[in-house]
């Protein structure tokens, strides 16, 4: 059995101490929670504050990016090492905001998923569409593009590095648009996504769904077979909303 993921992607909002009045109150809500894992992904320079508040609690805390070196002369980067150090346990890899403002490409995604695995952090890897390349018929095209270039060279046999890889469909016209795939879209790509994985892993690797996911939609995409969980944007910023898809 796959265990669901309810991960909040909190892009740059919240100052450190509103990410820590967010944690210290969520952490109540939630804390009979077991069947399922519970993450927010705040910015960077929320982390280690958010770390401290929760200690001892079943929500786990993931950065938004990283860099695939360890150190070195890389001005306003942040490495796997560094992220480990305050206490993630998750990161984001290839958000499609990244590609689009900040040229992420398959080949980076690669190189941040490797680095994110070196150090045991596990990695959320986003792929999907966007509006012009559903129209024109290229989503699947484009989707396995970014899953196989991305886990490029991912040995099926090492079992123990594919643990730490999660996927995140999440197609570019849905995400904070409060357009969401229907059901059926979304079940329709991740089955072709879990489809291109080696055959070894295929059944164990949890595939998130993305995209103006809100308290209202999350039990019927939830209800898909092939869906894992959810990587939510603008729904997660809210404690209330957030303990609401968490209890989907
Ligand atoms: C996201 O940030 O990954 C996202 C899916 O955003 P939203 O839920 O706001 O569409």
């Amino acid at each position: 059995m796959r265990k669901p993921i309810m991960a909040g992607n909190w892009k740059m909002y919240k100052t450190e101490s509103e990410a820590v009045d967010f944690a210290k109150n969520l952490k109540p809500l939630v804390a009979g929670v077991k069947d399922r894992t519970i993450l927010i992904c705040t910015p960077f320079p929320a982390l280690s504050k958010v770390n401290d508040a929760l200690r001892d609690s079943n929500v786990a805390l993931g950065a938004q990016n990283l860099y695939w070196e360890d150190e070195g002369a890389f001005t306003g980067e942040v490495s796997a090492p560094m992220l480990k150090a305050v206490g993630c346990t998750y990161v984001i890899i290839g958000h499609s905001e990244r590609r689009q403002y900040f040229g992420e490409t398959e080949a980076t995604v690669n190189k941040k998923l490797k680095a994110a695995i070196k150090h045991n952090l596990n990695a959320i890897v986003c792929v999907g569409e966007t509006l012009e390349q559903r129209e024109k018929g290229e989503t699947f095209k484009i989707i396995e593009r970014q899953v196989k270039e991305g886990l490029h060279s991912f040995d099926p046999a090492k079992r123990d590095h594919w643990s730490f890889v999660i996927l995140a469909y999440e197609p570019v016209w849905a995400i904070g648009t409060g357009k969401t795939a229907t059901p059926e879209q979304a079940q329709e790509v991740h089955a072709f996504i879990r489809g291109l994985l080696p055959k070894e892993v295929a059944q164990e690797v949890r595939i998130l769904y993305g995209g103006s996911v809100k308290p209202e939609n999350v039990k019927e995409l939830m209800a898909q077979p092939d869906i894992d969980g959810g990587l939510v944007g603008g729904a997660s910023l809210k404690v209330e909303s957030f303990e609401k898809l968490v209890r989907y």
